[in-house]
């Protein structure tokens, strides 16, 4: 299953961040899907809830952001929001054009609840 491997590599970067950070638990992960990526936002949801029972992660929000398809044409320099990754560009009419997003499949943003510190002492 490939989301479930995609979630272990982000739990993996995540528990590290949480250690380097001091940090107590995670409360939310940012992951940026491009639509060509071939992952399926349900899927990968499914794979976090139960990935990740017993880790930092627990309880986590999981929050996919689409990021979708962007072509660019080099022939006449036009950019558009594409369907499919192998549309004529819609000026010129010129071949393959160059894949500029779409293709994403990263971790946005961490958002880790670090604990108590002694600098919040007050008197
Ligand atoms: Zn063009």
């Amino acid at each position: 299953m490939h989301e479930a491997s995609i979630v272990e590599e982000m739990l993996e970067i995540a528990d590290r961040e949480v250690v380097l950070q001091g940090a107590q638990r995670i409360n939310r992960i940012s992951l940026q899907i491009g639509v060509l990526s071939g992952v399926v936002p349900e899927a990968l949801q499914f794979a976090f809830g139960s990935l990740s029972l017993g880790t930092l992660a627990e309880g986590a929000v999981l929050e996919i952001v689409r990021v979708p398809l962007t072509l660019h044409c080099d022939r006449c320099g036009r950019s558009w929001d594409g369907e499919h990754p192998g549309d004529l560009c819609p000026i010129c009419g010129a071949e393959l054009p160059s894949i500029v997003a779409g293709q994403e499949l990263r971790l946005l943003e961490l958002d880790l609840e670090i604990g108590e510190t002694l600098d919040e002492c007050i008197t």
